[in-house]
């Protein structure tokens, strides 16, 4: 874990959730995230995200040459990003990964 990754992770914890970017499941703390193997940021060409879940980062990512996760190729341009925070009802449907 980078200290770029943890203040990464510390941001969103100060929201008071870690919500992932993709797919929307959220948990409650940075060492929630942590133990679940989320992936604190990655890139989608010179665009960063973040966080992804283990199971987006998993599906939809690998790692670059620089040690950084990025969306695989041929999902490039085909993940929606949920900018707009949920309204947080505690009760959290995992969607997957949203294909086009
Ligand atoms: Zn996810």
């Amino acid at each position: 874990m980078t200290q770029e990754a943890m203040a990464w992770f510390e941001e969103e914890d100060e929201i008071g959730v870690i919500r992932c970017s993709i797919c929307g499941v959220a948990v409650d703390s940075v060492e929630e995230a942590l133990d679940c193997e989320w992936a604190p940021f990655f890139y989608e060409g010179n665009d960063q995200h973040g966080p992804a879940c283990a199971g987006c980062s998993s599906a939809l990512m690998k790692m670059d040459e620089f040690g950084e996760m990025e969306i695989k190729e041929e999902y490039r341009g085909k993940i929606h990003y949920l900018d707009e925070p949920l309204e947080d009802d505690g009760d959290y449907v995992f969607m997957g990964a949203i294909y086009n």
